[in-house]
C-alpha cells in the first residue's frame, strides 16, 4: 500500500509483480504494470502481444526472460499459433492450481477464458508433492522467474498458495481475466437472446452476463458444477492431520531432514518407537520444509481417542469429526508431539490459517470421491455447452500419497485437448468418448507409468500417457453424456458449434498432431448396441461394455416400411433404391451408400464400388460399421445373398438409430 507506484520505473513495477506473494499484491502490481504501459483495456492475446512488445527491452530483462519462455510454449504446434480454439469461450470455476493450469492452456489455444474464485485470497499453507513432469512443466512455463527457490536442488514440493501465485502470474501475462471473490452458483440455460451463462455471487457482477461454450469445474472436492454423479471409493477408516509450523529459516531448521513419506509397512520400528515414547499411533507421516514446516499424518482412531483429541467414539465419521467432538487443544498437542518426535525441530510454533488460528486440521479420508465421467454436453435452443470437471473435482486425491497435483495437471491438459477438439469442429460425441477413455487412465497413473521424456509433454495425451488406446469405447457409448432438447433426434453425431478453421492449422494439415478418434480405432468385438440406451453412468473403472449388454431380442424394431423409406431418402443420391428387406441389399451397395452418405470420411472408396463383388462390398460395409460406429455384423457377407428378413431389419435398425440425428 505504501508503494509510490507512479514514481517507479516500469522495471521496478514488474519486479513487484514478479515477487508478489499474495493474491492481492499480484493483482495490484499487475494492474499498476498495465497502467504504466497503457494497456489497461487489453486482455487475452492482445495483452500478451502488447506486453511482449513493451517489456522485451534491456531494462526489463526479467520480464523479457519470462515472456520469452511463454512465447516458446505458445509456439508448440498443438496450440496452432493460438488459433486452435480461437473464439471458444471458457468459464473456469475455481482458481486452485488445476483451474489456473487449465486457464494457461486455454489461453494458449486462443480461447476467451475467465476464472472465478470464490475466496478473496490465496491462504493455503499446505504443501503439495510435485511429480517430475509437473516440475518440468512449471519450469518450462517460467515458475523460477516468479519464485527463485522453486524446486531448487532436490526439492519436489511447493505450498499451495505459492503455486497459485506462480500460476496466476503466468496466466495474467498471457491475458487471463481472473476474478476473486466471485462464486459460481448455477448454470443458466440459453434463452432467445442469450447463450449459456452462470448465476454468480455477487449477483451484480458483470460476469453474470458472460456467455460461454465450456464450463469447467475446477472447484475442488465439493464441486458445484452440476450433473456430475460421483462414485465413492471407500477404503478403511483414514483420519489425517495436517499441521503447519512457522519456518524461521534458522541453521538448525535447515539441518533437519524432510520425511518424504514414511508408511508403517516400510518402517515399523519408527512408528513403534513413536508410539512407545508418545502414545501417538500413526500409519504414515510426511514432512516438507517450505514456507512453513508442513506435516500430514494418518492417525489411528483409537490413538486420537486415547489422547483426547476425539471426545467420543461415534459410528458416523461426520459426527466423529464434527467440531463439537474435537478437542482443539489436544489436537494441537498431538500434532506438536508427532512433529517434534519425528523431526526434532527445535521450535514448533503454529503458522496461522486464514482465520488467524493455528493451522491444524483433521480430515476424513475414508472415502475418496471420483466423478463418474469427466465431461458431458448439453444442447439447448441449438447451443452446445460442454461441462467438464478437472483436478480434485474429477478425482479426489489421498493427500498423504501426494497424487493431487500430478493427476490434476494431467486432467487439465486432457481437458485442454478436448477444448482444442471443440475449436477444431470435432464431433461432440467423439470428443466426449475420447475424454472418457483418457480419464479412465487417471486413477492408475503414477509418474512411473507416464512417458519417460517429460520434456516433450504437451496437451496431446499421446505425448504423456503410455499405451493409450482410444479404441475401446464406441461413440454410441457416450450418448447419455450428450443431453439435447432437439425433438425427435438423438445427438450422437452432431457437430460441435465450431467449424474447422481454414487458417494455418487446418485439421487436414495437422493430422499428425491429432489423436486417432475412438471411432476410427474401435474394437472388433463390441456387442450389439441397445436401441434405447438409458442414461446410465459408466461402469466403474472399466470401459462401458455393460452399457451394451442388453440382448438384441429386447429391441423394439421400427416398422419395415418406415425403415425402407428412411433408407431410400438417404441413398437415392447414389442412384440406388431398396424395395424390400432381403435381396435389395444383396450386393452391398445400398448399405455402402447409406454409410457413405452419413460418413464419407470413413468410406471414401464406396462410391466407386460395383455390383461385381457383392461379398467384398458387404465385408467392407460391415467392417466400417463395426469399426467406426460400433455396430457389429449380424450376418456374414456370404449370407447377404438371401438375407434373413428379421435379422436384416434388426441390423439396419441399428443404423437408423445411430444415424437418426445426423445430417448427411
Ligand atoms: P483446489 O485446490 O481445491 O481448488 C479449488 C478452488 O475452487 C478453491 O480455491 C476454491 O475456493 C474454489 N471454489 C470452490 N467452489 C467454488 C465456487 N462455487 N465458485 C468459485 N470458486 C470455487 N493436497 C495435498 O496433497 N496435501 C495437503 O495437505 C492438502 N491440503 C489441502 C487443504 C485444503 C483445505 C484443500 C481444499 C485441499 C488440500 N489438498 C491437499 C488438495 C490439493 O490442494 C489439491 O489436490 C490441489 O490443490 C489441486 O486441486 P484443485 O485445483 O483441483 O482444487
Amino acid at each position: 500500500d505504501n508503494v509510490a507506484w507512479s514514481e517507479l520505473p516500469v522495471e521496478r513495477v514488474y519486479d513487484y509483480f514478479a515477487q508478489a506473494t499474495s493474491l492481492e499484491s499480484v493483482l495490484r502490481a499487475f494492474g499498476e504494470l498495465k497502467a504504466k504501459l497503457g494497456v489497461e483495456e487489453l486482455r487475452g492475446l492482445e495483452l500478451f502481444g502488447a506486453l511482449r512488445e513493451k517489456l522485451c527491452t534491456q531494462k526489463t530483462w526479467k520480464a523479457r526472460d519470462a515472456l520469452q519462455l511463454l512465447e516458446k510454449r505458445a509456439n508448440q504446434q498443438e496450440y496452432m499459433g493460438q488459433k486452435a480454439a480461437e473464439g471458444v469461450k471458457v468459464l473456469i470455476v475455481g482458481g486452485g492450481p488445476v483451474g489456473l493450469r487449465l486457464a494457461i492452456d486455454c489461453l494458449l489455444l486462443g480461447c476467451d477464458v475467465r476464472v472465478i474464485e470464490k475466496r478473496p485470497s490465496f491462504s493455503r499453507n499446505n504443501v503439495l508433492h510435485l511429480w517430475p513432469f509437473t516440475i518440468e512443466d512449471l519450469r518450462q512455463l517460467g515458475a523460477k522467474k516468479f519464485c527463485g527457490k522453486f524446486c531448487a536442488g532436490a526439492i519436489d514440493h511447493i505450498c499451495i498458495r505459492s503455486l497459485q501465485c506462480i500460476l496466476l502470474k503466468i496466466s495474467l501475462l498471457l491475458g487471463l481475466s481472473f476474478h476473486a471473490g466471485v462464486e459460481f452458483l448455477q448454470v443458466l440455460e440459453p434463452n432467445a437472446d442469450t447463450g449459456w451463462r452462470a448465476k454468480l455471487n455477487p449477483s451484480d457482477h458483470f460476469l453474470n452476463q458472460f456467455e460461454f461454450d465450456v464450463l469447467v469445474g475446477a472447484d475442488g472436492r465439493r464441486s458445484t458444477v452440476p450433473g456430475f454423479d460421483r462414485k465413492e471409493l471407500r477404503g478403511k477408516l483414514a483420519l489425517a492431520i495436517t499441521a503447519n509450523f512457522v519456518n524461521y529459516f534458522t541453521r538448525e531448521e535447515v539441518a533437519v531432514d524432510e520425511i518424504s513419506g514414511v508408511a508403517f509397512i516400510f518402517n515399523q520400528k519408527f512408528f513403534k518407537e513413536l508410539k512407545a515414547d508418545t502414545g501417538i499411533d500413526l500409519e504414515n507421516i510426511v514432512y516438507y520444509k517450505d514456507d512453513t514446516h508442513y506435516f500430514v499424518m494418518t492417525a489411528k482412531k483409537y490413538s486420537l481417542l486415547k489422547k483426547g483429541v476425539l471426545v467420543a467414539d461415534l459410528p458416523d465419521t461426520r459426527d466423529l469429526l464434527h467440531p463439537s467432538n474435537i478437542n482443539k487443544e489436544e489436537l494441537y498437542e498431538y500434532a506438536v508431539d508427532a512433529a517434534g518426535w519425528s523431526t526434532e525441530l527445535p521450535q514448533l510454533d503454529f503458522a496461522l490459517n486464514h482465520y488467524d488460528e493455528p493451522d491444524v486440521a483433521l480430515f476424513d479420508f475414508t472415502s475418496i470421491f471420483q466423478a463418474e465421467y469427466a465431461a458431458r454436453a448439453l444442447k439447448r435452443r441449438g447451443r452446445d455447452l460442454i461441462l467438464c470437471v478437472v483436478g480434485d473435482a474429477l478425482l479426489e486425491p489421498f493427500w498423504p500419497t501426494g497424487t493431487g497435483l500430478g493427476r490434476g495437471f494431467l486432467s487439465a491438459q486432457d481437458t485442454a485437448w478436448m477444448i482444442r477438439g471443440l475449436g477444431q469442429g470435432r464431433n461432440m460425441s467423439e470428443l466426449l468418448c475420447e475424454r472418457e477413455v483418457i480419464s479412465q487412465q487417471l486413477p492408475q497413473t503414477t509418474p512411473e507409468k507416464l512417458q519417460n521424456n517429460i520434456k516433450t509433454y504437451t496437451i496431446n495425451p499421446f505425448t504423456r500417457y503410455c499405451n493409450l488406446q482410444l479404441r475401446k469405447l464406441p461413440v454410441q457409448s457416450v450418448k447419455h453424456l450428450y443431453d439435447t432438447d432437439t425433438i425427435g433426434t438423438s445427438p450422437a453425431l452432431q457437430r460441435g458449434s465450431f467449424k474447422m478453421k481454414s487458417s494455418a492449422g487446418s485439421s487436414s494439415s495437422n493430422k499428425e498432431n491429432r489423436a486417432p478418434t475412438p471411432s476410427s480405432l474401435s474394437s472388433p468385438s463390441i456387442p450389439v448396441p441397445s436401441l434405447s440406451p438409458s442414461r446410465r453412468p459408466l461402469a466403474e473403472g472399466s470401459v462401458n461394455l455393460a452399457y451394451y449388454s442388453e440382448p438384441a431380442n429386447k429391441m423394439s424394431l421400427p416398422n419395415p416400411s418406415v425403415l425402407l423409406q428412411w433408407a431410400n431418402t438417404h441413398i437415392h443420391g447414389y442412384g440406388i433404391r431398396v424395395n424390400d428387406l432381403t435381396t435389395s441389399w444383396s450386393d452391398g451397395l445400398a448399405l455402402c451408400a447409406l454409410i457413405h452418405g452419413f460418413h464419407p470420411e470413413f468410406s471414401p472408396e464406396f462410391p466407386q464400388l460395383t455390383p461385381a463383388d457383392p461379398i467384398l462390398n458387404n465385408r467392407r460395409a460391415f467392417s466400417v460399421a463395426e469399426e467406426s460406429f460400433g455396430i457389429s455384423p449380424l450376418l456374414r457377407p456370404e449370407e447377404m445373398e438371401t438375407p434373413d428378413k428379421i435379422t436384416l431389419l434388426t441390423y439396419l435398425s441399428l443404423f437408423h438409430e445411430f444415424f437418426s440425428d445426423t445430417e448427411p
